[in-house]
């Protein structure tokens, strides 16, 4: 792995258009504490979107995607003089996604903690619309009493699949199991928790698999697919090492099986959101409704 610490320009990226920007609650910037994403070497990295954006494509000198990744380590202050210079009114609009090019809690921030840092100063903020905190890694644990402390926070985790052999036999990847007990904790301590299945990987079957997202505790469960969710139609997962190695990588049967179930069993509690695609990532409703 190549890591190389590095002066970012700027760390919040407006939104204007693309799958962050859809409705009916778009996001109006993303985050990334990193360049690269060292779980690029893992399962979603065979079909990780990240790879084919320009910030990362066009980066000299090339690496292979998850064979490098760059440390954001002013990333904190550049945050803190964004929000400190900003009105209220203004900082009242932000609604912030971290990160949709990199996992903020991949191995490298248990030493550089560049996300904590910047979780810091969002803590010191109380007045924005809405953070989402996009994961994979049990990491994000450490953080719960900082996010705790932020109004507007929501921890979303990602859970493509239940079955965990299968998850082994292309290129593993965080435990599901541990990803799981992440929600639970965050559910238990008070933190607003989403599970995104994004995208939706065979599964034992859809109860067994709703059931158990169901009962993590999450507020919010998005499921997402392959050609849904990779923001060109399905066009950058056909150039993926996913799609070399699954014959049936467009295949949507199974995603929607498993949303049609979750809408059935949440329409009788209503204790849970349940999304689809870019409407379900940006489906949380602003603070002031
Ligand atoms: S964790 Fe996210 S950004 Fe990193 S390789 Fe996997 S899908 Fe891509």
């Amino acid at each position: 792995m190549d890591v190389s610490l590095k002066e970012a320009k700027s760390i919040l990226t407006p939104q204007r258009s693309g799958f962050l920007a859809a409705g009916p609650y778009p996001f109006t910037h993303a985050l990334s504490s990193y360049t690269g994403c060292a779980f690029g070497q893992t399962t979603c990295g065979m079909y990780c979107y990240a790879q084919f954006l320009p910030n990362w494509a066009m980066r000299r000198p090339m690496a292979s995607w998850g064979e490098a990744v760059e440390v954001k380590v002013n990333a904190a202050q550049l945050l803190e003089r964004v929000l400190g210079t900003m009105r209220s009114e203004a900082r009242r609009r932000l609604r912030i996604f971290m990160s949709s090019t990199t996992d903020p809690y991949q191995p490298l921030e248990r030493k550089h903690q560049v996300t904590r840092q910047c979780l810091e100063v969002f803590a010191r903020y109380p007045d924005l619309d809405l953070l989402v905190v996009q994961t994979r890694s049990p990491l994000a644990e450490r953080d719960l009493p900082l996010l705790q402390q932020i109004p507007y926070a929501w921890l979303s985790v990602s859970i493509e699949t239940d079955d965990q052999a299968y998850l082994k036999r292309l290129k593993g990847g965080p435990q599901l199991k541990k990803r799981w007990e992440l929600v639970h904790a965050a559910s238990v301590a008070g933190v607003r928790a989403q599970i995104t299945v994004s995208p939706c990987l065979s599964y034992s079957n859809p109860e067994a698999f709703g059931r158990w997202l169901l009962d993590s505790g999450a507020h919010r469960i998005v499921v997402d697919t392959t050609t849904d969710g990779d923001g060109a139609g399905g066009e950058r997962s056909a150039r993926t090492s996913f799609a070399e190695a699954e014959p049936d990588w467009a295949r949507t049967t199974h995603a929607h099986r498993l949303y049609d179930y979750l809408c059935g069993q949440v329409n009788e509690t209503a204790e849970v959101e349940i999304g689809w695609s870019n409407a379900g990532f940006c489906g949380i409703a602003p603070r002031s409704q």
